[in-house]
């Protein structure tokens, strides 16, 4: 299992990570004018493929439990 955590203080709400996952398990949602992507899923859903670690702005961490 997987816990994926995005640094919303980092992500500049590109849409990368949201594309990128085959799962789609992330989303973007916008606060305060601010887009943000989140993991949407369980830690049973991702399947630690690792596609979306390649945000350019070193957002996401992708830890294994
Ligand atoms: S790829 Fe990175 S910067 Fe772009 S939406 Fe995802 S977490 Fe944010
Ligand atoms: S590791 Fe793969 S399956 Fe898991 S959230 Fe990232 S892109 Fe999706």
């Amino acid at each position: 299992m997987f816990i994926i955590t995005v640094d919303i203080e980092k992500c500049q709400g590109c849409g990368d990570c949201v594309e990128n996952c085959p799962q789609q398990l992330i989303v973007l949602v916008e606060e305060n004018g601010k887009k943000y992507a989140v993991y949407s899923g369980s830690p049973d859903d991702c399947i630690g493929c690792m596609s979306c670690e390649t945000c350019e702005e070193n957002a996401i961490t992708i830890t294994e439990i």
